[in-house]
């Protein structure tokens, strides 16, 4: 069975596992690989974003983010003492609505987390007008689905005051858990660092063997061979509350989300900033080999083809995508459901739905995305392609 995702790594990251590293030489690596001034590590994406809100002194004020999106980040929102205001995606697009988005901005909303959803680079000629229609919004980039990706030849992270980053193992490269805020802005980097050290709990032996563990624990299910076996085992729910990220009436974060970053996860994170051009490369090259062979399939809608983007999914969009996805599993491929929910909609953010904005297009999109996996060599790519192809002409 092929799993829908995997990470990818080498032989240096499973070397890396076994060894430690500074922190701050990761920061230092990573602001680097972003061309960014500075990099501040956390435990998880959605912590970098919490405390990135606090350290900017926001309280009580409205946060604009994408209804479709990861829903941790409305979580960050909320816990850190503000409110979400939610904006449909752009019609024919994943992206935020950024006009939707202006709306929101003149009912006064003050910071836009402008997201670049599957990979896909967002418009940064129009985030610009914005931000000189508005001088005071503070915009953030969401980067977690799209490091590096580039509007026409400009890196989308350093078009804002700061941006985030996951890298969990769904991510586009990996430091087993944990998360990234970069910038250029040397007071905020320094109040940012200060207020990090101040709140977080120091990582023992533990949390290292730990993260190591599952990394190993985690990449061996993945593995093809084992996959299988850990798709009958799931059937029985085992697992469920491994896989389960979130809760339908749920505003929380992990319990160690103020626990620092391992030292372990520093190293393998190092270790894939050396392999960072090859993993964007592989990326690339299987998207590219999914769009040459599903062209003209009846019934399959493929995602626009946008130069700098660095597909952390391939996602093309059916009528029936359940019925696809037992289809497909019967014939021994995984394909995912990325965000088959409405932010807006979910239950825990009932008291954040507004009477000013509404959802059509992600709602669609939560009815009809399907992702590919992208972790698979070319060849294996091909058969999954083909199968994708009978499977939907039959
Ligand atoms: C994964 C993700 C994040 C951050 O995730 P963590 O799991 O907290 O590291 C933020 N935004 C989006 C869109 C994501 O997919």
């Amino acid at each position: 069975m092929i799993p829908r995702l995997r990470p990818n790594l080498g032989l240096a990251d499973y070397t890396a596992l076994f060894k430690s590293a500074p922190i701050e030489a990761f920061e230092a690596r990573f602001a680097t690989l972003m061309g960014q001034e500075h990099a501040i590590a956390f435990s998880y994406g959605r912590s970098g974003l919490l405390f990135l809100l606090k350290a900017l002194g926001l309280q009580n004020q409205e946060v604009i983010c994408p209804a479709y999106s990861c829903v941790v980040v409305a979580h960050a929102i909320v816990l850190s003492d503000n409110r979400p205001v939610f904006i449909d995606s752009d019609m024919g697009g994943f992206n935020m609505d950024l006009e939707q988005a202006e709306r929101a901005i003149k009912n006064g909303a003050k910071v836009i987390i402008a997201t670049s959803i599957h990979g896909y680079p967002v418009d940064l000629d129009k985030l610009d007008a914005l931000q000189k229609r508005y001088p005071d919004v503070i915009i953030i980039q969401d980067c977690a689905h799209s490091f590096a990706a580039q509007w026409q030849g400009r890196p989308v992270q350093q078009a804002g005051r700061a941006a985030i980053f996951g890298l969990n193992i769904s991510k586009l490269m990996t430091s087993i858990f944990g998360g990234m805020v970069t910038t250029d802005d040397a007071a905020l980097a320094q109040s940012l660092r200060a207020l990090r050290d101040l709140e977080q709990k120091p990582v023992g032996y533990l949390k290292n063997w730990q993260r190591r563990a599952y990394l190993i624990a985690a990449s061996t299910a993945l593995h093809p061979l084992c996959f299988e076996w850990v798709c009958r085992i799931q059937k029985w729910g085992w697992i469920d509350r491994f896989t389960q990220y979130y809760d339908e009436t749920l505003i929380d974060m992990p319990v160690d989300y103020t626990s620092a970053m391992a030292s372990v996860e520093a190293a393998v994170g190092m270790a894939q900033c050396d392999r960072y051009p090859e993993l964007i490369d592989h990326r690339r090259r299987i998207a590219h080999l999914y769009e040459c062979e599903l062209q003209d399939v009846d019934g399959l809608e493929l995602p626009p083809i946008i130069d700098g983007a660095t597909f952390s999914h391939y996602v093309p969009q059916v009528s029936e995508p359940d019925a696809l996805l037992e289809k497909m599993a019967a014939k021994g491929i995984e394909l995912g459901r990325l965000i088959d929910y409405c932010i807006p909609d979910m239950e825990a953010y009932a008291p954040y739905r507004s009477v000013d904005f509404d959802y059509p297009v992600t709602r669609a999109l939560n009815q009809r995305v399907i992702n590919l996996p992208l972790h698979v060599d070319e060849r294996l790519a091909q058969r999954i392609a083909l199968d994708l192809r009978q499977t939907l002409q039959t």
